[in-house]
């Protein structure tokens, strides 16, 4: 799978795309990721990508050339047209189960606004679907744009040592995960329940599941609700 990020920040892309399990997925060829500067494509002189908002208003608005002739220039290198996903605030909310069946895409395109956004034009002409992290406003697209590569990337095969890593977390069967130890079995009076520590196969599986359920009810009894 290949996902390329549009952005007026690759630098800043490229930091978080080199570090950690999702640098080890890139390196192995597992995923192809790469961020593709729109500022390469403005045909002004001075490079702006940017204008005032027609109408009026705050801030400044990304103008749809560079914009366009960048997606332009990557379904060129690509011979395809990915899925093209712009990142806005305006955009459905990303569950678990959208990265699930956006990992089955071949290739994606992720469009970072900066500034106060994107000429509307662009949006209308060439995106296919816009995606949100949250009902907040960040400054650009970037972060965005680097959680849903994240996200994709660790449903990859081969990126974690097995799907259980993933299919027994939280949001991925509708339910938060149970409540994780590790050494040592005693910090500071606090004690890791006997079950975890006593082998039983069967009751440790059986814990986790009631684990599973009561925090789910505790800390998001909406995720309960929507499955009924
Ligand atoms: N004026 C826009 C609005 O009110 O809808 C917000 C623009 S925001 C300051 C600049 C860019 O950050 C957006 O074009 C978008 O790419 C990105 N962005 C900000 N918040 C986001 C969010 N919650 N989810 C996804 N992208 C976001």
């Amino acid at each position: 799978m290949k996902i390329e990020i549009l952005t007026l920040f690759p630098e800043m892309c490229e930091a978080v795309l080199s570090a950690s399990i999702v640098g080890r997925a890139r390196k192995e060829g597992l995923v192809e990721l790469n961020a593709r500067n729109i500022r390469d494509y403005t045909k002004d002189k001075h490079r702006r990508v940017d204008d005032a908002p027609y109408g009026g208003g705050y801030g400044m608005i990304m103008q749809a050339q560079p914009v366009a002739d960048c997606f332009a220039a990557l379904c060129g290198d690509w011979g395809e047209r990915p899925h093209f996903i712009y990142l806005t605030p305006q955009g459905k909310t990303l569950t678990q189960q959208r990265c699930r069946e956006l990992a089955a895409y071949p290739a994606l395109a992720l469009l970072c606004g900066h500034y106060e956004g994107v000429d509307e034009r662009v949006i209308e002409a060439l995106v296919d679907e816009e995606i949100s992290v949250g009902d907040y406003v960040l400054t650009g697209g970037e972060l965005p744009a680097l959680a849903l590569c994240d996200a994709i990337t660790r449903l990859l095969p081969g990126v974690l040592p097995a799907a259980e890593a993933f299919s027994d977390e939280s949001h991925f069967a509708g339910l938060l995960e149970y409540p994780q130890y590790t050494r040592p079995p005693v910090w500071e009076g606090r004690a890791v329940p006997e079950v975890l520590t006593g082998g039983h196969h069967g009751k440790q599986q059986q814990w986790k599941r009631e684990q599973s359920l009561e925090r789910t009810r505790r800390k998001r009894p909406d995720l309960l609700e929507e499955q009924e």
